[in-house]
């Protein structure tokens, strides 16, 4: 296939083949906004957007806390790599539908020979790719607006949302959280630093983050995960004096155990799993630890003034100062700068995830949702548990019925942990 004069024609075709949009089937209730309120507009809210109306749900709001399209997501915020960290071939959210699918697009508008020559899809080509498919399909995201809080209400919930306009609440019977980390308990940052140093002195990699500030300084990177390295890549790129790079673990993790969640379908019969399975499977992950892909490290170890420091966590840090494990005793390393040296703990095991009964839109309602591996050990549990519908239920204590559902699990296109 050669590039096509109109790129969107086959795309076309196939809408108009599908049909017109299913009338809405789901009788208005009166004091109800939403049939269906989706919380977060990246590829999990607007495809599950795009499905809902295919099956003639029609009274369904997308909201996004991002001031815009360009800050939704990841792809153009705090994703640094160059190409996707999955293979190529990984469905999407086309919903099975080719002509939607990233290589229909990418082929329409650069050939199938520039597809077939990709080894994996570069980063801004995916998101260029997610805006089209939002526009394409007509997917409306409301943006600066936020969720802060579900409150249940009777047969409905009642949702708490920061809007320019200030604080508002609208009714919906049912909740889909595609709220990406921060429905996994959002980010974590090791006491060492936050109890320590000011926040101008620290960054996580899911900040926005000013690398040309950095320039001519010394950076430590926190962890030793992909993320890890290509905030120490772009940090190198912008010009930092130096980037040391600290591991807990002796060596890199180098087992890819997580990888096999990427075939379709491993991925999408992961919810059929029995619990302990799904448990060991968690440990195993977290005993190999995450693996950086081979072409992040590539990215670094071109730097001379890149510098790894392996068995080596962090015990604390104060201005200019990081104490750190190496063998004995805590040891104290300086960091040479005439500016603050600027401390990130990034995408570690530890990195992201922290309790999704502290993270704010749940936060009342955390001790009730089912965790995978609640009840094993030796971890405690914090994920929500998809259940093998795809969906993740949240129960009043002492109910069997589900009150409404949450974080979809299936079909996305993720398989990072
Ligand atoms: C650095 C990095 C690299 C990754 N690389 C890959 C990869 O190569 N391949 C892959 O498959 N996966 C990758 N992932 C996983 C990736 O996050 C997902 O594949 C993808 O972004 C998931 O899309 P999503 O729509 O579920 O979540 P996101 O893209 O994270 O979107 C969530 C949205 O929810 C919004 N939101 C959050 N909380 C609220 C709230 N309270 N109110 C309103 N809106 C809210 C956010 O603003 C955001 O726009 C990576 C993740 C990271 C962090």
């Amino acid at each position: 296939m050669t590039k096509l004069p109109d790129p969107d024609a086959d795309a076309a075709a196939a809408l108009r083949l599908l049909g017109p949009d299913p009338a809405n089937w789901v009788p208005p209730r009166p004091g109800i906004d939403h049939d269906v309120a989706i919380i977060g507009g990246g590829q999990s809210g607007c495809a599950f957007a795009f499905a809902l109306r295919r099956a003639g749900i029609a009274r369904v709001s997308v909201i996004d806390m991002a001031e815009d399209a360009t800050q939704a997501g990841i792809w153009l915020t705090s994703a640094r790599m160059h190409v996707l960290r999955t293979p190529k071939t990984l469905p999407g959210p086309e919903l099975g539908i080719p002509a939607f699918g990233f290589q229909a697009w990418y082929e329409a508008r650069h050939g199938s020979d520039a597809y077939a020559a990709m080894a994996r899809i570069p980063r801004p080509a995916w998101a260029e790719y997610l805006a089209w498919y939002r526009r394409f399909l007509a997917i409306p995201v409301r943006y600066r607006t936020r969720l802060l809080r579900i409150e249940p209400g009777a047969g409905h919930f009642r949702l708490h949302l920061e809007t320019a306009d200030g604080v508002t609440v609208e009714t919906t019977r049912k909740i889909i959280l595609a709220n990406g980390f921060a429905g996994g308990g959002g980010v974590y940052v090791p006491p060492a630093l936050s109890a320590n140093l000011p926040r101008s002195f620290y960054a996580h990699t899911a900040d926005a983050i000013d690398f040309a500030s950095l320039r001519g300084k010394q950076v430590a990177v926190l962890g030793a995960a992909a993320s890890a390295f290509d905030a120490a890549a772009v940090a190198l790129e912008a010009g930092s004096a130096a980037v040391h790079l600290f591991a807990r673990r002796p060596e890199l993790a180098a087992l890819p155990v997580a990888r096999v969640r990427g075939y379709p379908g491993a991925y999408d019969n992961y919810p059929e799993l029995p619990d302990r399975l799904r448990w060991q499977q968690a440990l195993r992950f977290r005993r190999a630890g995450s693996t950086p892909p081979a072409d992040a490290v590539e990215r670094v170890v071109k730097f001379a003034n890149f510098h790894l420091h392996l068995a080596a966590p962090w015990l604390s840090a104060r201005r200019h100062r990081l104490f750190r494990r190496s063998g004995g005793p805590p040891r104290a390393r300086r960091f040479r700068a005439s500016h603050p040296a600027v401390a990130r703990p990034v995408h570690t095991a530890r990195g992201r995830g922290g309790r999704i009964s502290r993270r704010p839109p749940l936060s009342r309602h955390g001790p009730r949702i089912p965790r995978t591996g609640a009840g094993h050990r030796p971890l405690p549990a914090r994920h929500p548990r998809a259940e093998p519908v795809g969906l993740c239920q949240l129960r009043r204590p002492g109910r069997r019925r589900a009150e409404h559902e949450a974080r979809p699990a299936g079909r996305r296109r993720t398989h990072q942990p």
